[in-house]
Parts: C-alpha cells; structure tokens; sequence
C-alpha cells in the first residue's frame, strides 16, 4: 500500500513516526508525502495534554471522512492516544469506527502484521495493541524513512521517564527511562551524516539523564563528545534537559565541545518553592535560579529555551507575580507556556485548588504578552552582529533563504531571513550580518 504517516506532537514522537515509516518501507509498502494520493493513513498521536488529545481526535476523523468518502482503504491510529486511553479501548473502537487499528507507542512493530489482516472484524480486542508497559527502543538497526529536511534530524537518545511529576501522565504511557548505548548513538549519527545530516537534534523524555539506567550514572557529556567526533556534524542541539540533571560536567561539555551549540532547552515548569515542591519538580525556586545564573555565567552567549506551568492547583496571583518578575530577570531567549491540563490518574488531578479556566487563560495571556516584549527586546541586541546561519530553504522570493542560528531550535524557535546574491543551498552555514529585528525573527545579509 502507499501510505502517508501524519505525525503529531513534539519531534520525539516524529522520531516514532520515522522508525514506523522506515518500518513499514521495510514491509513493502511506500511511503508517500500527500495523504491525497495514499491508500493508508496513520496518524501518529499526541496525548500529552488534554488540548493534544482533542487536537489527535479532530485529526483523526477528517481522515476518517477520506475513508467514508473511499479515497482511503485503510487508517491506522498510533502513539499516545491509544496508550492513554487502553482503558477505554471499547469507547475509543467505538467512537471512531473508521479506524481499523489501533497501537500504542511500545506497537509500533507490529503494524504490518496488523495491516495484513482483515479490517475490524468480530473480535475488536484484536485491533487494539497497547503493551502495559512500553518497553519498545529504536536503536541504529530500526530502519528510518525520515520526515524531517536532509540537513537536520532528531536523535532520541532515551525513552520513557523516572520521574513523577505530578501534573504529568506521560510515564504511565511511555514507560520507564531507558537509554541507547554510546555506540549505538554514534552509529546513528554517522548514519545521519551519510545521509546529509549536519545538525542533530538530541531529544527524550528526560536527556540530561542520559545513560544513568546503563551505565549506573548519567553520560550525557560522553556522548556529547562522541557525537561531536563524527564527521559532517556541524550543529548539536541538546532539547528537553531537566534541570534536576544539569552537572557542572554537563555544562563544561556546553561550553567546550566545539559542536555542541550554546543553546539549552530546559523545561523549570515554575519558579515558586511551594509550586515546585507540589509539582514534584525535584528542584526548588534557589536551585533553579542558580542554575540559570551559572548557565549564563559559564556558556557565554548561551540561548535558553524553557517552559513554564500556569494554573497549577493551588497557585495564587501572587505566585504568578513572582514567576512574571524572575522572567524579567532571567530574561529568557524562547519560552513555552502551559496552561495546567487535569491529566487523568495524575496526583494534581485530585489536588485542592484546581483553578479555573478562565483564570489559566489569563495567566497564560499574561506572561506569554510579558515573554514577547523580552524576546523582542533580545533581539533588538542582535543587531549588528556577525553570526553563522544554517540555510533550512528558499523563501518565495527570489535572493530571500531561510535559516536559523544556533540559538533556534528547528520547527520551535524563531528563523532568521536571509538575503543573498549567491544561490544558498539547504544544509549550507553561511556568515551573516543582522540587518534587521522583528519580534521572534531575525534579517540578515550573506556576507
Ligand atoms: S520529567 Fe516530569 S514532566 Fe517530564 S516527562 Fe517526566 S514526569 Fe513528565
């Protein structure tokens, strides 16, 4: 069958959707880039947040209106959606008839065998493959069709999380953490190189505990090195670090490897003690103030990418006033804002002091209007500066490119856009000079 793969969420689940792609080639079938021509569809979910959950469903039955139209033959549901709601699985067979399978993220394997069966017939348990413990890895021999441009890739160097944050559903679905060896890592990395790649995109659950279930402590500065050793790598980026992880060891390797951009995506959730400790972050307000001043101290120029929780239960306007004043301070290259989401068989579920709706919207508006004001600001301190951009595309316009620098993280962070009397091909780093500022994006002239 052709079929196209509709990855949703965050890039550790396109990673899943690149094994399952690669894996499906593997099989026989092909892999096409517009649903319209595909014969199967599958829609890799996001359920990380109950918005996710909405946004996976209203995904879901637009493909299923191709089917019931019979541009589609078949339509496959996989990833977190399934794995959350393997309770419900008769509710969720029901509710969207269409869909002749579902697995969850720890299945992902076993859908050509699925899809060599019969659509949904008398037994609908055998549609639904949720393991009850995901213990699924893709290593170096999964094979990979990948969806991202040839010039950049993620690398998902763990799965899973030991962590129990209490907002957090994702460890019930995704299982417990678990690394891939150095090696392994460096073998998909060359792999990558082979193939264009020259910007790696570190990613799991939890990266900056990187190998502690392997190798009896986390190993994330050795791999750090190992990946820089491989020829053609010119970026590494290292996203989703948790800030109970971030050693001195961690941050040297920042600072020194030469690869290694100066940039850091470290999700805090909150700045307030009392917050943190009911969020079971396992790090209080002075840690993480420390360590932000030790990253701007220690990694000159650094980027800072975090997310924020607003709404938690419990948290007054007076918290929020507190988290408001440390962005001021902390002034913050990129920031994501939550609104809480009331996960289901999650501790903060059943906390006093759930805040209302409205009220999260609020705080959200509020501090995402507080962000943008800062973000512009940092960027108005760009201009005039030097930089290496890396070419992600041509624009419309003629002479006009797409790039980024080492402080944007691709699909999430800002572009810069690039003028150049030379053609610019994708994958390339040019020298550029910034000419120009808008809120999050930057212009700038080839040199
Ligand atoms: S660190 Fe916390 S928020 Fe992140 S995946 Fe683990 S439990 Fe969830």
């Amino acid at each position: 069958m052709r079929v196209h793969v509709l990855s949703l969420g965050c890039a550790r689940t396109l990673v899943d959707s690149e094994g399952l792609a690669g894996i499906l080639e593997r099989a026989g079938h092909s892999i096409t880039e517009e649903p319209a021509q595909a014969d199967c569809v599958v829609v890799n979910t996001c359920a990380f947040i109950r918005e996710a959950e909405e946004e996976s469903v209203r995904t879901i039955l637009d493909i299923a209106q191709l089917k019931k139209e019979g541009r589609l033959r078949r339509l496959y549901v996989a990833g977190c959606l399934p794995q959350k709601r393997r309770g419900e699985s008769e509710d969720l067979l029901k509710l969207l008839p269409e869909v002749d399978g579902f697995l969850g993220p720890g299945d992902l394997s076993k859908l050509p065998d699925l899809m060599g069966s019969d659509p949904r017939g008398s037994d609908p348990s055998r549609f639904f493959v949720t393991s009850p413990v995901p213990t699924l890895l893709f290593d170096s021999l999964t094979p990979r069709h990948r969806l991202t441009p040839r010039h950049f890739a993620y690398l998902k160097i763990s799965e899973g999380c030991d962590h129990a944050c209490a907002f957090c559903s994702i460890p019930q679905f995704r299982g417990a953490h678990r690394s891939r060896t150095i090696e392994d890592l460096v073998q998909d990395a060359r792999q990558r190189a082979g193939e264009g790649v020259v910007e790696l995109n570190l990613v799991g659950q939890d990266t900056s505990y990187y190998g502690a279930d392997l190798y009896g402590r986390p190993r994330l500065p050795e791999l750090l090195e190992r990946l820089a050793g491989v020829k053609g790598i010119g970026w590494i980026r290292l996203l989703y670090a948790h800030p109970a992880h971030v050693t001195d060891d961690l941050i040297r390797a920042i600072r020194e490897i030469a690869p290694v951009v100066k940039y850091i995506d470290i999700p805090l959730q909150h700045v307030n003690d009392q917050l943190l400790a009911a969020m079971r972050r396992e790090t209080d307000g002075t840690q993480i103030r420390r360590l932000v001043e030790r990253l701007r101290t220690e990694i000159p120029a650094v980027a800072i990418r975090t997310t924020f929780i607003v709404g938690f239960p419990g948290e007054t306007d007076a918290q929020v006033d507190e988290l408001a004043r440390w962005m001021e301070e902390a002034r913050f290259e990129r920031v994501g804002i939550f609104p809480y989401s009331p996960e289901p068989k999650t501790p903060a579920e059943r906390m006093p002091g759930q805040v209302p709706e409205k009220v999260r919207r609020e705080r959200l508006d509020r501090l995402m209007r507080l962000q943008q004001g800062i973000a512009e600001e940092i960027n108005q301190t760009w201009l005039g500066r030097e930089v290496e951009v890396l070419v992600d595309e041509p624009d419309h316009d003629p002479g006009l490119y797409l790039g980024r620098t080492y402080a944007d993280a691709p699909e999430v962070d800002g572009q810069v856009f690039l003028r150049s009397d030379q053609p610019l091909a994708p994958g390339r780093f040019v020298r550029a000079k910034i000419i120009d500022t808008t809120e999050y994006d930057l212009v700038a002239e080839a040199l």
